[in-house]
């Protein structure tokens, strides 16, 4: 028996480098029904990154017409660029019961929480994780290892985690990601969890009969 129930909104923020797209895509390997909301930036593609699936890849000049438009649920500058999440990829979602999953900085995970943090629906909606690293060593032996970032990218990112960092306990879960499998186990975890909160079923999940 599949009881209709609301999608969550979940927040996945840390550090670049910190783990966030490596754990996110085996999540989306183990569940189904949980899905990616594919953010807007400025950025260029880096690596075997594509267009409409890793990001929307806008010129500034996109991206201005949609705060113009009011097309985002929230938008910051990071690093140098403009990253924003569209309403359109989360709120229908949200309605017919798919879990979606936001990889955005701590600023847009603030900024969510401002705005909607005392809405009831959104309540209901939203939760969050902060993936850190295990040390800032590590960061960075990670950034670089990765080998898609220039190093003034790479530097700017290192130079961003120390304030970024100090965010983590504004996040209602941490995962510290020093061994991979142990921390896709707490993320698989903590997500099974979360499905099972009452608050989201639109009815009760068992015959009342
Ligand atoms: P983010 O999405 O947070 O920027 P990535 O998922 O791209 O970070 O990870 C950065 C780099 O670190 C990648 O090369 C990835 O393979 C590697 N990595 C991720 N988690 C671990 C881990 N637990 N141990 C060692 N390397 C890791
Ligand atoms: P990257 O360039 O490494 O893909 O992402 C850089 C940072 O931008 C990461 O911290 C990532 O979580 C964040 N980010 C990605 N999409 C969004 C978004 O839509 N909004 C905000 N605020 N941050 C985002």
């Amino acid at each position: 028996m599949t009881t209709p129930r609301y999608g969550m909104i979940l927040i996945i923020s840390g550090p670049s480098g910190s783990g966030k797209s490596t754990l996110c895509s085996r999540m989306f390997e183990e569940f189904s029904g949980l899905e990616f909301s594919v953010s807007c930036t400025t950025r260029a593609p880096r690596g075997e990154e594509k267009d409409g699936i890793d990001y929307h890849f806008l010129s500034r000049e996109e991206f201005e017409k949609h705060i113009r438009n009011n097309d985002f649920i929230e938008y910051a500058e990071v690093h140098g660029n403009y990253y924003g999440t569209l309403k359109s990829e989360v709120f229908d979602r949200v309605e017919k019961g798919i879990d979606v999953v936001l990889d955005i900085d701590v600023q847009g995970a603030l900024q969510i929480k401002k705005k909607f943090g005392s809405d009831p629906e959104w309540l209901r909606s939203l939760e969050s994780i902060f993936i850190a690293p295990p040390s800032y060593t590590e960061l960075e032996k990670r950034l670089r290892g990765r080998g898609t970032d220039a190093e003034a990218s790479i530097l700017k990112r290192l130079a961003n985690s120390k304030q970024e960092m100090t965010c983590w306990n504004e996040y209602k879960y941490i995962i510290v990601n020093d061994d991979l499998a142990t921390a896709q186990k707490a993320l698989s975890g903590i997500i099974s969890t979360l499905r099972l909160r009452s608050a989201r079923f639109k009815e009760a999940p068992f015959h009342e009969k």
